[in-house]
């Protein structure tokens, strides 16, 4: 009976002693790996195809050489050192060498030579597989190096620039961040990102859905024991493929989110400083004209009086003579004096005509919506330093919503001064007590309530009308009081409709009260 020859696809091992030593060899011969095969010395005994072409140099060419002609003696000794130390062993070792081809160009390789032990435990062979890892190399260290290029940039940014994952975590940040973190706590990124949240609402979920950059959002952060600071923050998204091997078939993307922080509080400062520094010279200025419209007109008030009664003392002289006798019979003597008072009269009122000429025209300031609370938050800064002289403390409240009326911005910034002024002068006649100032703003439905308290002597009930009376002063004109301050208040908030009085139920001070109708809806939550 003849031996039945086994089908290609039979398996090999059922010859007994497993693969066949020849389909070794093959396997070994045409291995993608280059691969060679040393005595204990290192010196090559066998090398395949693919270490020739890695090598350059041919079978005959190679056996019998040791494997140092690979070297290209740049790797250091101790690699070398711990190479053998560790084959001695009997362990594998696996690292970079850089070697040398036969034409002397150079290539990285990636080798791992693993000893051949005897029956007897002694090493007798090294197997040896090496990889041409040059270009991995260059690409991780590319990599690499423009990490560090744009670590070393991203460092150097004058900005705090932050990345962040999807959960937003920190995933690099710059050392102005880091700086951040010492001024504003633990998660600067998640209080900032908090707060363009907040001024933005649904425009900050929709730009995140469609990955549409945000530019320059200016953005507060209030602490209990700091000045406020002001950050202007851009926030850009981006995606990139997960790089893990989950994904390396079904691609993943991850998304990021850069934010870019400038402390521009400093700008504010100045800003704000520019601001109030514009709006007192503005006030002065109006304050200016306003005395001057209240003082001629004052002047031409006065002088009316006087006036007519003289107009009609000299129509009842005009009277009387014309009774005594008829014209033809007066004497000159007695008509000179009746139309001489007639053309006294008579340039009077042209002189009083030409100061009313004088008054200047009101500032045709526009009518806009006003925040009584900014208003008042102004008028408080421009006067911190006359409060501070006094030694007056001040309890200042604004409304829980804005406080927005239709008004003239300059005018109303007046009318506040001019109480505050006036508080800040009754606080400074009282000796000794309390010294004090509150000011709280009320948005009711229909109208803005401002309250301003002080702790002065107050005034008096039956002057509580009075005192809103131009020229009326408590003063006295030594004391360089023309008693127009509350005339004026009066005069500018009837401008603006609304209401000014004293509180006859309060008795610790003075609290003045001026309500002024809302816009409408303006007050509505
Ligand atoms: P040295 O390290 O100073 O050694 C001089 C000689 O002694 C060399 O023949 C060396 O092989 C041998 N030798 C050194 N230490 C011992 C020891 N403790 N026991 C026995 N013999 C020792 N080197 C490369 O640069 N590139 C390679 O691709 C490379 N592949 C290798 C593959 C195998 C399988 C083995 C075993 C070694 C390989 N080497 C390789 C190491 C190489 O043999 C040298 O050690 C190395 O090149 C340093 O050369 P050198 O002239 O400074 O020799």
């Amino acid at each position: 009976m003849s031996k039945p020859t086994p089908s290609p696809a039979a398996p090999l091992a059922d010859n007994g002693d497993g693969v066949p030593p020849h389909l070794f060899r093959k396997a070994v011969e045409q291995a993608a790996l280059a691969i060679s095969i040393t005595d204990a010395r290192a010196n090559i005994l066998y090398a395949n195809g693919a270490f020739q072409r890695t090598t350059g140099y041919g079978q005959e060419e190679i056996v019998g050489h040791n494997e140092s002609i690979l070297s290209y003696r740049v790797t250091p000794k101790l690699v070398y050192e711990t190479l053998w130390a560790q084959i001695q062993r009997q362990r594998p070792w696996n690292g970079l060498l850089v070697n040398k081809r036969k034409d002397g160009s150079r290539y990285l390789a990636d080798v791992t030579i693993t000893p051949v032990v005897n029956e007897d435990g002694l090493t007798t062979h090294y197997l040896g597989m090496q990889r041409d890892v040059t270009e991995v190399h260059r690409l991780e260290r590319q990599v690499q190096n423009q990490k560090t290029l744009i670590e070393s940039v991203v460092d150097a940014a004058q900005v705090a620039i932050v990345l962040l994952d999807e959960k937003e975590r920190v995933l690099l940040d710059n050392q102005e961040y880091k700086k951040l973190i010492g001024d504003l706590g633990k998660e600067p990124a998640a209080k900032l990102l908090d707060a363009v949240r907040t001024q933005m609402g649904d425009a900050y979920t929709k730009a995140q859905e469609r990955h549409r950059n945000i530019a320059a959002r200016e953005v507060c952060i209030e602490s209990a024991n700091r000045p406020a600071r002001w950050f202007s923050c851009a926030i850009s998204w981006f995606e990139e493929h997960d790089v893990g091997a989950d994904a390396f078939y079904e691609p993943l993307r991850r998304h990021y989110l850069l934010l870019t922080i400038q402390d521009i509080s400093e700008l504010k400062r100045q800003q704000e400083a520019l601001r109030i520094n514009s709006l007192r010279a503005l006030l002065s200025e109006q304050e200016r004209i306003q005395g001057l419209r209240e003082t001629l007109a004052g002047a031409v008030y006065q002088l009316e009086g006087p006036l007519n009664m003289l107009s009609a003392a000299a129509h009842m002289l005009e009277r009387r003579l014309s009774n005594q006798a008829p014209a033809s019979h007066k004497s000159a003597a007695e008509s000179i004096p009746a139309s001489a008072l007639g053309e006294a009269i008579q340039k009077s009122r042209e002189a009083l005509e030409t100061l009313r000429a004088c008054i200047p025209n009101e500032s045709d300031e526009a009518l806009q919506n006003v925040d009584l609370n900014v208003v008042l938050a102004d008028v408080l800064k421009l006067t911190t330093g006359s409060l501070l002289g006094a030694g007056i403390v001040v309890e200042w409240q604004p409304s829980a919503r804005p406080a927005i009326v239709s008004g003239h911005l300059a005018q109303l910034s007046n009318l506040f001064k001019q109480l505050i002024s006036n508080a800040i002068e009754a606080v400074n006649e009282r000796r000794g007590g309390r010294r004090e100032l509150r000011i709280f703003c009320n948005a009711r439905p229909d109208h803005i309530e401002v309250f301003v308290e002080d702790s002065g002597p107050g005034i008096a009930e039956a002057l509580r009308y009075k005192v809103f009376q131009p020229f009326f002063t408590t003063k006295g004109a030594a004391r360089q009081h023309l008693g127009l301050g509350l005339a004026m208040a009066q005069e500018m908030v009837s401008r603006h409709s609304g209401t000014i009085d004293i509180d006859p139920a309060y008795h610790t001070g003075c609290r003045v009260r001026v309500q002024l109708p809302c816009v409408a809806g303006g007050n509505h939550v």
